[in-house]
């Protein structure tokens, strides 16, 4: 085991050198180092032991180090892990596209194996754009999306964001333009209102000869805001996109392997996408791997174009060992009965975080599937909240003022309620 001197030695280094995710290099928020994880454990350097809320970003949905999936890298790892795709293809890719495409809405037959989520969503993008150019209108080439949402932090995936919380002002001249309608109100469980489709109705009425397609996360806006929204909505706005010749692109990438109590967030609608992409939870939070899936129809025009081909190819295209692994993680989930236990988790989840209502910081409680989102009043001190879900044993990042949670699926009731108590407890304590 590794010192106190070890320990402050590694966090030193870190700490002047090491950059994290929307952190500064001046004034850094303490990070936590960790030793290991095993199933819904997180384990840092000193020996505490962490309850996992955040399932590493919606990635880890069967927990860590989990036997099955160690055992599909290590076989794999035996064969290679990895060779490049261009003129070479393998099983673990073949099979997990074969997989994918059985289990996403039916009109999606074509998969591009992208290396992360916001990658995917830039090919999403540019199959758009291609397949809109070889059909001989090449000035679609804006997109329209709804306020609220996050697509990743690539500059084009960046330009779809919330343009508040995306930051658009600081880029503005160099994001490219496209159009923002409101993002939809009606709640997940509200009686859809009619008026909730105006403002993007509008928005593709005016602008769709200019566009190619809406670009939106079905159902659940993930880290623009955690809003859940009506099924209704996307039902309608297929039917515009089809009035005005807009692909739909779905941004599943967080909502995808059931996290909202349906494999895909699209299978709360009676509609499918036109292209969808896929990441987080995709290898099961072993490896960073993303794909893209279109129909036949989009991908042979694109293929018809002057180009003749698709123009994306990344080095790590379709990598075996991140292939292997997502395909053994989608076999795992669906070989039990995942959605009984998302349907668990969502109860746990309502019940547990349910007092925090009473709380006067707290604006709004919100459950969906296995996410539970308290929306407080004012953004909350990340720093100072942090300190005290570790103090009680669990690990939960908190955003502006949202302090969400999404655990790995295997979680048991016990776990479940030790790590709403400290949410509510918490909430609770500060502010006051
Ligand atoms: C996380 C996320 C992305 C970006 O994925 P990365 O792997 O971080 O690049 C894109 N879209 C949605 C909806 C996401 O939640």
């Amino acid at each position: 085991m590794i010192d106190r001197k070890g320990i402050k030695k590694i966090l030193d280094y870190d700490r002047e050198h090491v950059w994290h995710p929307y952190t500064s290099m001046t004034n850094p928020l303490k990070v936590y180092p960790v030793e290991s994880a095993d199933k819904v454990r997180i384990k840092l350097l000193d020996g505490t032991e962490l309850i996992d809320g955040m399932s590493s970003w919606w990635a880890a949905i069967h927990g860590y180090n989990h036997p099955v999936l160690n055992k599909a890298v290590k076989s794999q790892l035996k064969k290679m892990s990895h060779v490049m795709f261009g003129g070479l293809t393998h099983e673990p890719a073949v099979g997990l596209s074969e997989k994918l495409i059985q289990i996403t809405p039916e009109p999606l037959t074509r998969i591009f194996f992208a290396d992360s989520g916001s990658v995917a969503v830039e090919v999403a993008m540019k199959m758009a754009f291609q397949y809109w150019h070889a059909r001989g209108k090449p000035d679609k080439n804006r997109l329209i999306t709804v306020k609220s949402g996050y697509h990743g932090d690539t500059f084009f995936a960046m330009s779809v964001c919330d343009p508040v919380t995306g930051m658009h002002g600081m880029f503005n001249n160099v994001f490219p333009e496209h159009f923002f309608a409101k993002a939809p109100l009606c709640g997940f469980h509200d009686r859809f209102q009619e008026s909730d489709i105006h403002s993007i109705r509008s928005v593709i009425e005016k602008n769709h000869e200019k566009s190619a397609a809406v670009i939106l996360e079905p159902i659940v806006q993930g880290a623009g805001g955690m809003r859940f929204y009506s099924p209704q909505f996307l039902n309608r706005l297929r039917r515009i996109c089809n009035k005005y010749n807009l692909l739909l692109i779905f941004d599943e990438i967080a909502t995808g392997f059931g996290r909202t109590g349906k494999l895909f967030a699209s299978g709360h609608t009676d509609i499918a996408p036109d292209i969808m992409c896929v990441g987080k939870a995709l290898t099961g939070g072993y490896m960073t791997l993303a794909a893209t899936l279109t129909t036949r129809d989009i991908a042979r025009t694109i293929s018809q174009g002057i180009s003749g081909v698709f123009m994306h190819g990344p080095t790590f295209m379709g990598n075996p060992l991140a292939c292997s692994t997502a395909l053994a993680s989608i076999n795992l989930l669906l070989s039990y009965d995942w959605n009984k236990k998302i349907k668990t988790i969502e109860k746990g989840l309502g019940q547990g975080l349910a007092p925090c209502r009473d709380s006067k910081h707290v604006k709004d409680v919100r459950v969906l599937g296995a996410i539970g989102v308290v929306e407080m009043e004012e953004p909350v001190d990340v720093g100072k909240i942090q300190e005290k879900f570790i103090k009680k044993g669990i690990w939960i990042r908190p955003f502006g003022n949202l302090v969400y949670t999404m655990p790995p699926y295997i979680i048991n009731e016990k776990d479940l309620k030790t790590l709403t108590r400290a949410i509510k407890e918490t909430i609770y304590e500060t502010g006051k």
